[in-house]
């Protein structure tokens, strides 16, 4: 495994420890080129869905047996880190090929599988999704990274809106979704749990705030007589931020782009999309912070002379893992000697998309620093192979039907 991830990081590797490979870019269809070349180099059986997704196959001989998937993502957020995916896919990839060396009988198939555009470079949780039928054409329509990035991304891969589309699975062929995880936050460092078991994900929702003025000429256009939307954008962002503070201590949010227009020193910004992101435990603090971005923007855009628009993307549910499922990685904790804990995910994750058609379960290890999504990411070696077996005896439990 450690030889893989060696080879994995070097695939997209920007020098400073991180990796670049966003989604269906040359980097990181290369990466999906060679974990493509290890299952074939391991005697598993490839399989490449419609949507992309690329799976190692280990079949069992049980006659109508259903599949329990293992996995997570190889794509990675513009300059991001090794882990974040990677750790997830290859552990999983791993727990397949000890399995496949032990020679057990087991009653359910199994499947490393790299879901497609986890991290929403195009749209996010793309390829589990489509897995799950969630996948919605309007999604395709205004997705989150723009359209000619989908279409182009599309194209370089070799795949298709319908193929997207066509790329559901029969809820009543999986037994389920594992999957292994860094946690991108300090929190288990803070108690000095070896793995965390996730409980439950944060729902996300995204959106673009538009403010538009007229552009002027910035020397003889005097402050009072500006429409500048750089100045609605501005106010909107501190106010955000103040909101965010003192209102929502359980959620976040995030405010990641301006784009000024026409963006240049001597003319008054005419229009600014800004791009926001929000994130809460609970469906109604979700709505809540929806409804704050809304009142302020509109607020804003009537203080300074402003059009505003406010453009809501796709928005992820918050959602529960199974009980079955943490409990048989409690088990697993236990059988290892590893001290454990529960807690929320904030950060999304492929297991969102599928809990809608089978029971879903997360593994979390150690993140130094709490760092992620940034080229200082980083995980003990020791920590990650913790992990993956934790993910290989809750794979054997739930494969051998010992639940206890
Ligand atoms: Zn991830």
């Amino acid at each position: 495994m450690w030889a893989d991830f060696e080879a994995l990081s070097a695939i997209g590797s920007i020098g400073d420890g991180g990796v670049n490979r966003p989604s269906l870019s040359t980097a990181h269809l290369a990466a999906r080129n060679w974990f493509a070349s290890r299952i074939h180099d391991s005697g598993l059986e490839l399989r490449i869905d419609s949507a992309g997704n690329h799976s190692a196959f280990l079949a069992c001989d049980q006659p109508g047996a259903k599949t329990l998937l293992l996995g997570s993502h190889l794509d990675s957020v513009p300059h991001g880190g090794r882990y974040d995916g990677a750790l997830g896919v290859l552990a999983a990839f791993e727990v397949l090929r000890v399995v496949k060396e032990m020679g057990e009988r087991l009653l359910l198939h199994l499947e490393a599988i790299d879901f497609t555009d986890e991290e929403g470079t195009l749209v996010g949780e793309l390829g589990s999704l489509a897995v799950a039928g969630n996948l919605r054409e309007e999604s395709l329509h205004s997705p989150r990274g723009g359209r000619a990035a989908l279409v182009e991304g599309l194209a370089r891969a070799g795949l298709s809106e319908a193929g997207l589309l066509a790329a559901r699975r029969d809820p009543t062929s999986l037994a389920g979704y594992l999957e292994l995880h860094i946690e991108q936050g300090k929190r288990l460092l803070n108690t000095s749990s070896k793995i965390g078991i996730v409980t439950a994900i944060v729902g996300i929702t995204s959106c673009r705030v538009i403010f538009t003025g007229q552009a002027d000429h910035a020397g003889t256009t005097a402050l009072l007589d500006q429409r500048n939307a750089l100045r609605g954008a501005a106010h909107f962002a501190i106010g955000f931020w103040e909101k965010l503070e003192q209102d929502f201590s359980r959620c976040v949010g995030n405010i990641g782009n301006l784009q000024v227009i026409p963006g240049v020193f001597n003319i008054v910004p005419e229009r600014v999309e800004i791009s926001v992101e929000l994130r809460a435990p609970d469906i109604s603090l979700l709505t809540r912070l929806e409804e704050m971005v809304n009142e302020l923007s509109h607020r804003m855009a009537e203080r300074f002379q402003l059009g505003v628009s406010v453009e809501w993307l796709d928005r992820a549910e918050p959602v529960q893992m199974d009980r079955i499922f943490q409990d048989v990685i409690v088990n697993a904790c236990r059988d290892l000697g590893f001290a454990f804990q529960h807690m929320a995910s904030y950060a999304g994750h492929d297991a969102q998309a599928l809990a809608s058609i089978c029971p879903v379960g997360m593994i979390f290890v150690p993140s130094v620093g709490g760092y992620s999504h940034s080229p200082r990411e980083y995980t003990d070696w020791q920590d990650c192979v913790n992990g993956a077996n934790v993910l290989l005896e809750a794979t054997l439990r739930l494969a051998r039907g010992d639940l206890g």
